[in-house]
């Protein structure tokens, strides 16, 4: 297949390939050019030369290019959706859904995009009139990670293109062809040539590199790991170039005596057993109070045990395989671990099969905090339950970490939920329930889970700069 068939790809020669395979099964999917820092430097030309063009139309017609955009990405959900589960490994009920999120933030945008409003300041002295306008940063890298390969990149990419900026977009080397897709819809929707561009790579860090040290990039917009994240803010420090980032997490999902238990093992299933545990505000950590830790323990065992694992594409699968071997042998690991200091395995606990990378969806109790479960983002299907007496003392554990994206909690006491909802520190807090996100709001964390807002009202304003005007003489 030559560059040129590859959708979305820029026109920029690549001599490499580099494979993408189904996690489900190893089967060959596809054989991509793999792009070189050389590759990425010419596509932030496009992106840059694109620039004054598409940040000088008005908000109505860049809006109008987004909508045109949101109507072809709901036109080919159930395409997007196949090639999203077949590359990813999601059940194909979670693919079509995170396809409709993806296009409901291209949707959110193209509104947004007709408001991006001024403001005008009372002036110190009757001779002057002061303003503040907002124009687009400039030409966005954007680097986006496997486990949410569509709704990644519509939630990055959507605001930029709505504030007038351009992009350049790294997909992560295991689910490049749903960004791919993606783009090839925007094509066809009409954006401008350079104004969107891909370069697919399977070294990432060199590319990565490129973009953060290309003068011509004003900003850098990264979803992935924490330690990455680290990494490309020091490259990005150099030239003082403006970051969003969404890292890694490591939610407790606290369940209080005054809890309904039922909703709370509802929230409790969908939080931890969505996308087989591997997203970001995965409950990685359940704290149950041990006036209903059994209750809930086996009420939970007992919904866990029903979850089926399969290939995505059989028709009520619940959970899917693992991304890859390094995901499996991390849970493995994590499952030893609390084995050897103590905790018990109620359900699961092995691979599926010799081949492949599917595992059983498990719950250990008698968890403690010095285990790396509680330490760590596990990323996979694996539920350690912790018991806990002093409601206090839970909020002051849950805070007692390096992360702060998303938490949870289930309460009935209506000063206790103000005050927990409160006290947490993350960017997210779910009362009552195991599902947050959504277009409208903004999702982010605190600590060293990230830095900026992506989703809302505000995720548009981290595309764009304040300028303040000052007019004299008057
Ligand atoms: P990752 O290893 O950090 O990779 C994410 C992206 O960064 C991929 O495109 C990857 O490219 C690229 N990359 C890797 N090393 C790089 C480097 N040295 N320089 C530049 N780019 C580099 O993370 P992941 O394993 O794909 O994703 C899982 C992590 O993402 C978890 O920690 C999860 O919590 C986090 N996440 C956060 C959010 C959020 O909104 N906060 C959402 C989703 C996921 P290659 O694929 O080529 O390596």
């Amino acid at each position: 297949m030559g560059i040129g068939s590859i959708p979305g790809a820029t026109a920029v020669e690549a001599i490499q390939r580099f494979s993408v395979f189904n996690p489900s099964n190893g089967e060959l999917l596809a054989e991509l050019p793999d792009m070189r820092p050389t590759d990425a430097a010419l596509a932030v030309d496009r992106a840059d030369a694109a620039m004054e063009h598409w940040a000088g139309l008005t908000a109505r017609e860049r809006s109008d290019t987004l909508e045109r955009w949101h109507q072809l990405i709901l036109e080919h959900a159930g395409d997007l959706a196949a090639i999203l589960t077949a590359e990813m490994g999601k059940p194909l009920t979670e693919a079509k859904s995170e396809i409709s999120h993806a296009a409901a933030y291209v949707k959110w945008y193209a509104e947004e995009a007709n408001r991006i409003y001024g403001e005008t300041i009372p002036a110190p002295s009757t001779d002057r009139r002061l303003l503040v306008i907002k124009q687009p940063i400039g030409v966005v890298g954007a680097i986006t990670p496997w486990n949410f390969p569509a709704s990644m990149v519509a939630r990055k990419i959507s605001p930029a293109l709505a504030a007038g900026c351009t992009v350049v977009l790294k997909p992560a080397e295991q689910t490049p062809l749903v960004a791919g897709a993606i783009f090839a819809l925007a094509r066809k929707a009409g954006f401008p040539d350079g104004v969107l561009n891909l370069v697919y790579a399977s070294e990432g860090d060199a590319v990565g590199k490129e973009l953060c040290s290309n003068a011509k990039v004003r900003k850098i917009s990264f979803t992935g790991s924490t330690e990455v994240g680290r990494l490309l803010m020091r490259q990005c420090s150099d030239q003082i170039k403006k970051i969003s980032f969404e890292l890694g997490g490591n939610a407790p999902f606290i369940v209080f005596d005054d809890a309904d238990v039922d909703a709370a093992v509802d929230g409790a299933i969908q939080a931890k057993f969505r996308n087989a545990g591997q997203t970001c505000v995965s409950a990685n950590r359940l704290y149950v109070h041990s006036s209903v830790h059994d209750e809930f323990a086996d009420k939970f065992i007992q919904r866990v045990n029903a979850l089926r694992v399969r290939g995505c594409f059989a028709p009520e699968v619940a959970i899917g395989p693992l991304i890859d071997a390094h995901a499996l042998a991390k849970i493995e690991a994590h499952v030893s671990d609390a084995v050897i200091k103590g905790g018990t395995i109620r359900c699961g606990g092995n691979r599926i099969g010799k081949s492949g990378t599917f595992f059983e969806p498990t719950v250990i109790t008698g968890v403690t905090n010095r285990m790396r479960i509680a330490q760590e983002e596990t990323f996979g299907p694996l539920a350690p339950i912790i018991r806990f007496d002093d409601p206090d003392e839970v909020v002051h554990t849950a805070n007692d970490t390096i992360y702060g994206l998303a938490a949870y909690f289930y309460a009935s006491n209506l000063k206790r939920v103000w005050r927990v909802a409160e006290a947490l520190e993350y960017g997210m807090v779910g009362v009552n329930t195991g599902r947050m996100s959504s277009e409208a709001a903004p999702f982010g964390g605190v600590k060293q889970s990230g830095i900026g807002r992506e989703g809302s009202r505000h995720g548009l304003e981290d595309y764009l700069e304040l300028k303040y005007i000052c007019v004299g003489g008057l």
